[in-house]
């Protein structure tokens, strides 16, 4: 009986949401599938994100297709697992003429690229979000595809979701040492598999770590910040990202008036551009409302945080939004993969094993997506 408990048509190493999205995509398609986690429960960036499905940060074409068909899946995930979300949109607040000018050109431009989106005069993004500060907002881009979940509630319940719905095996607190197919030894023993998909997020280390090296891959390290809950239901509305957004998702690369915006931002506050500052907000189901985040690159992540960041942060924000209860209840870090030019990093070391680690801030956006993409690779052909 033991043996028989043993053995799994795919194994997925990482419980991670890229982990969970491949082992959904696997077990859908009739596989038997194990997962395996190093820790008791997941503790890396899928918990510590702002749990936000963000399409309009991806850009036109192949990736911003990809993150649509990715929230699709997160939509019939989420309803089969009972899981709370909020399809909130997202908007873009414009607050100087040259957020004002990205803004409305990406308006223009984003309805021929796919986006559904459109600008908003002040008067109109108020109504969307009360968060909004009123002084010297000159609009902002709305789109309603957004969505918003509660990473660590999501996390930490789309496992039972999976093993009752289609049986996979559950192996927490089980790290996988090495994979030689059919075998991989784990921290719980031996176990047979026919294939492997490797979810590690940004441990480059304990797998096929020459790889990884080989990639060039490196750390980004992030910090977060979360009010208590807001008093009396008080409701965010759509997920708010302000001007520094716009230089960073690759989206409004396609705007003529973006470099102006960057030119001025690295003159004005190069304080931003050092931390790799932005700032936006979302707002859990409970009511809390996550703030963040600066982004610090470098394999050697400092385990120590910056007051000076969250200074920057907070400082910003005032400017943007203004909320209820603004105490900071909780303040922490988070570090993906990354790399320079690929927004994911998928690898085949060998027959029946793929890599695959999101190497930007888009993990949550893409995994299902993604889940489904790998599968189809490995078993489509
Ligand atoms: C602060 C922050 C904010 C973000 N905000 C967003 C957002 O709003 N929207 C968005 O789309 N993306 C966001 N991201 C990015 C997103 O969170 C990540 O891209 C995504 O969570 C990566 O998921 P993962 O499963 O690959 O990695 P992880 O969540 O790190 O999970 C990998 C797991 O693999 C396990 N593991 C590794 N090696 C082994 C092994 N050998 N054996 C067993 N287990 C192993 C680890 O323990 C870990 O639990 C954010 C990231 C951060 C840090």
């Amino acid at each position: 009986m033991a043996n028989a408990t043993r053995r799994a048509d795919l194994a997925v190493v990482g419980g991670g949401v890229v982990g969970l999205a491949h082992a959904y995509a696997a077990a859908k398609r009739g596989l038997k599938v194990a997962l395996f986690e190093r820790h008791g429960r997941a503790r890396g960036a899928s918990v510590r994100n702002f749990g936000l499905i963000w399409p309009i940060g991806q850009p036109p074409g192949a990736m911003h297709e990809l993150a649509l068909r990715s929230r699709e899946l997160w939509l019939e995930a989420l309803e089969a697992a009972r899981l709370p979300y909020l399809a909130t949109g997202s908007l873009h607040a414009a607050y100087r003429d040259d957020e004002e000018a990205v803004t409305r050109e990406f308006a223009e431009l984003g309805r021929d690229l796919g986006y559904d989106c459109r600008w908003l005069p002040p008067a109109e993004a108020l109504i969307k979000s009360p968060a909004l500060v009123t002084k010297h907002l000159r609009g902002a881009l709305w789109s309603p595809v957004e969505l918003t979940v509660d990473p660590r509630l999501v996390i930490a319940r789309l496992p039972g979701f999976l093993a009752e719905r289609y049986g996979v095996e559950l192996r927490y607190g089980c790290a996988v040492h090495s994979i030689a197919l059919p075998a991989i030894e784990t921290g719980g023993g031996r176990w047979e598999t026919e294939r492997v998909v490797v979810c590690g997020g940004d441990d480059f280390e304990t797998l096929y770590p020459g790889v990884f090296s080989e990639a060039g891959l490196t750390r980004c390290k992030l910090q977060m910040l979360r009010t208590p809950r807001q008093p009396n239901g008080w409701q965010l509305g759509p997920a708010l990202a302000g001007g520094l957004t716009l230089r960073y998702y690759p989206t409004f690369e396609a705007c003529a008036s973006l470099p102006a915006l960057r030119k001025r931002i690295a003159g004005e506050t190069p304080e931003f551009d050092k931390w790799g500052i932005h700032v936006m907000l979302s707002q859990t189901a409970q009511g809390e409302v996550t703030i963040g985040d600066s982004h610090e690159y470098g394999l050697e992540v400092d385990i120590f945080d910056k007051p000076e960041i969250d200074r920057l942060i907070l400082g910003y924000l005032r400017g943007m939004a203004r909320l209820p209860d603004e105490t900071i209840a909780e303040r922490w870090h988070g570090v993906y993969a990354k790399h320079a030019s690929q927004p994911f990093f998928a690898a085949a070391p060998e027959a029946g094993v793929r890599l695959i680690s999101v190497t930007g801030g888009i993990g949550m956006t893409l995994a299902f997506g993604l889940g489904e993409k790998t599968m189809a690779e490995m078993l489509d052909q």
